[in-house]
């Protein structure tokens, strides 16, 4: 009623009365500079000012600062042309807090059509903003760490400001993120990102974007910088960051990270922006997994090299998962020489894998590739029953080969039933056990609990064991003391640099060793006549390498031995 009456005073037109003070309605009248004459109950109450503070002072008493310039003049010019104005504004109260109103300006004209008076109603729509204000977040931010996520990625770069063609990205994740997890809990891995997610801001200008990729991945993105110089002192930035210690439930724990970097002017112009940014993020990526495979802790650019070794790589990891079921596989054999009798008394087989896209691929190539997947156990099955069948087929022939030499890789090695399985093998085949060897890499010895159990198995079955490679590990004499190994087979990187004297030492000891521990001492690599009457000098015991054949198919095996009859002869 007291709005009424105060209402009555400067305003008279019955229908706009009784709209305005509609019950939901916040309204306030100024005069045409803006300054308060009448509020109702509802204005105060929402601004928290009183009605006596109201009336005189400017309607801008409840700006909030949200809206710019433009949004208010944008405002003036349309109510000071008499027309009704209508928007969403964000008014602050006196106490400092914030409050939404969907706002209507009637203007009143006066006979020359000029505004003499305006009313504004208001009404509080501060629940909504605020519950489209959390949908927002929900689908731009991440929750973790409160950083823009891949939707709010794509808005800031299909913004105005944004040039696809000069920026840079760095793709970061930290390292071993996934023991941080295992160790202290999901929790506590939660609280690491938040402070990951915080420090790596810290290193951004404010024109740059960072976006959380998912897991402990960050994309960032350099604003206006391409230049390599430049981008490197904000990758070393963000390292130097990674080296002050986090804080883990009290305890102090030191983690790095791991930044794959690509920049627009590296890779190939795009005519199209999103591809182009594609092809950034992946080049970032392949980046960043480069410096992961030398350990992390670095960061590193999307080189052209490394971008064919990836591609490559990713290649490769996809072919060899249909190798075997696809028969891509196959088995070559080097001969083994008794260096004194010059007779073969054995082949070494190595595994061979010729895939039509890829052709001919070298073990050193994929061997580590089968072994991450775990694949290398039912290939490296394979291989041994190819082996034993051919050689049992062989002796079957009449063409008593010695022994066969099968590479063991350590997970092979760690599989509860492998010495069960070579049994199997042997049994399945008809191959004497004495016939097979198994050449072990020092690495297996290291890597294997309970090594010596399961060589002492295959001992006792009667299988022969070697070590291969051996110099290029860590070995130590008391193990090779305990080992029930036979053979010895030094590294052929020691044979090649024979005439090095420190090479030349090392071959000795190892010769002089072998010996005394009571192993055969086989020399791998031997290429050269010169490199042959040193080991012979020497007194190595056997040998293998090109000089006297490289690894040849099973069927030539017979033919390379009547060729050179005079040098190598089959020992029965
Ligand atoms: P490794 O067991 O030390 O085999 C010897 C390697 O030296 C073979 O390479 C052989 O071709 C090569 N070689 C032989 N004589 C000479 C020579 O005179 N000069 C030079 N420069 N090289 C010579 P390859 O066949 O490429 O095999 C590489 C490695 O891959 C092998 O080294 C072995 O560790 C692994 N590998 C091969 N086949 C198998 C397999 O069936 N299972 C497992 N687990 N590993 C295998
Ligand atoms: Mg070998
Ligand atoms: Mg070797």
């Amino acid at each position: 009623m007291q709005d009424l009456l105060a209402l009555h005073d400067i305003f008279d037109e019955k229908k706009d009365i009784e709209h305005a003070l509609n019950e939901s309605a916040i309204v306030a009248i100024t005069d045409n500079r803006g300054i308060i004459q009448f509020v109702n109950e509802k204005f105060c109450k929402i601004s928290k000012y009183s009605r006596k503070e109201l009336i005189g002072s400017s309607q801008s008493i409840v700006n909030s600062g949200y809206h710019d310039r433009s949004f208010f003049k944008e405002m003036w010019k349309m109510i000071g042309t008499g027309n009704i104005w209508r928007d969403t504004i964000k008014n602050k109260a006196k106490d400092g807090t914030f409050y939404w109103v969907d706002t209507t300006i009637v203007p009143f004209l006066n006979e020359k059509g000029k505004p003499y008076r305006y009313v504004s109603i208001r009404h509080d729509i501060t629940e909504l903003k605020e519950h489209e204000e959390r949908v927002t977040q929900m689908a731009f931010y991440d929750p973790l760490t409160l950083l823009p996520n891949r939707n709010l990625l794509n808005k800031w770069l299909n913004s105005n400001s944004i040039k696809h063609n000069d920026l840079s990205i760095l793709y970061v994740d930290v390292d071993r993120f996934k023991a941080i997890n295992d160790t202290f809990g999901h929790g506590s891995g939660d609280m690491m990102l938040k402070e990951v997610a915080s420090r790596l801001k810290s290193c951004l200008r404010s024109k740059d974007f960072i976006a959380r990729h998912g897991g402990d991945e960050f994309l960032i993105f350099l604003n206006q910088i391409t230049d390599k110089k430049e981008v490197e002192k904000i990758a070393f930035r963000i390292l130097e960051k990674f080296r002050e210690p986090f804080m883990l439930e009290e305890e102090q724990l030191f983690i790095t990270a791991s930044i794959g970097i690509s920049t627009s002017n590296s890779v190939d112009p795009y005519d199209n922006d999103e591809q182009l940014i594609e092809e950034l993020i992946r080049q970032a990526d392949i980046a960043m997994y480069n410096v992961k495979r030398q350990g992390g802790n670095m960061y590193c650019f999307n080189t052209d090299d490394q971008n064919l070794k990836a591609k490559r790589f990713f290649t490769v990891d996809q072919e060899i998962k249909m190798a075997l079921s696809t028969n891509q596989y196959s088995i070559v054999y080097q001969p083994i020489v008794h260096l004194k009798t010059n007779k073969m008394v054995g082949v070494e087989a190595l595994l061979r894998w010729k895939n039509p896209k890829l052709g001919v691929v070298s073990p050193v190539e994929f061997i580590p590739l089968l072994e991450e997947s775990g694949e290398i156990v039912p290939v490296g099955k394979w291989v041994l029953e190819s082996v034993c069948r051919q050689m049992a087929a062989w002796h079957a022939s009449g063409f008593l080969i010695g022994r066969a030499s099968v590479n063991v890789s350590p997970i092979q090695f760690k599989e509860p039933d492998f010495v069960a399985d070579v049994q199997n093998i042997l049994e399945k085949t008809g191959l004497a056990p004495q016939h097979l060897e198994l050449e072990i890499t020092e690495g297996t010895i290291l890597q294997v609990e309970k090594v010596e159990h399961s060589l002492n198995d295959l001992r006792n079955i009667g299988v022969n064991i070697s070590i291969d490679d051996f110099g290029t590990g860590y070995s130590s004499l008391s193990y090779l003391k305990r080992l029930s190994a036979h053979t010895l087979k030094i590294d052929k990187s020691f044979i090649h640099d024979l005439n090095v004297s420190e090479e030349e030492i090392i071959i000795n000891t190892i010769i002089t060793m072998g010996k005394n521990l009571k192993y055969k001492v086989l020399a791998e690599g031997v290429e050269t006549k010169e490199q042959l009457a040193y080991l012979k000098a020497h007194n190595c015991h056997e040998g293998q390498g090109y000089y006297w054949s490289k690894p040849v198919p099973p069927e030539e095996i017979k033919g390379i031995f009547k060729e050179n009859e005079g040098r190598i002869k089959v020992i029965n």
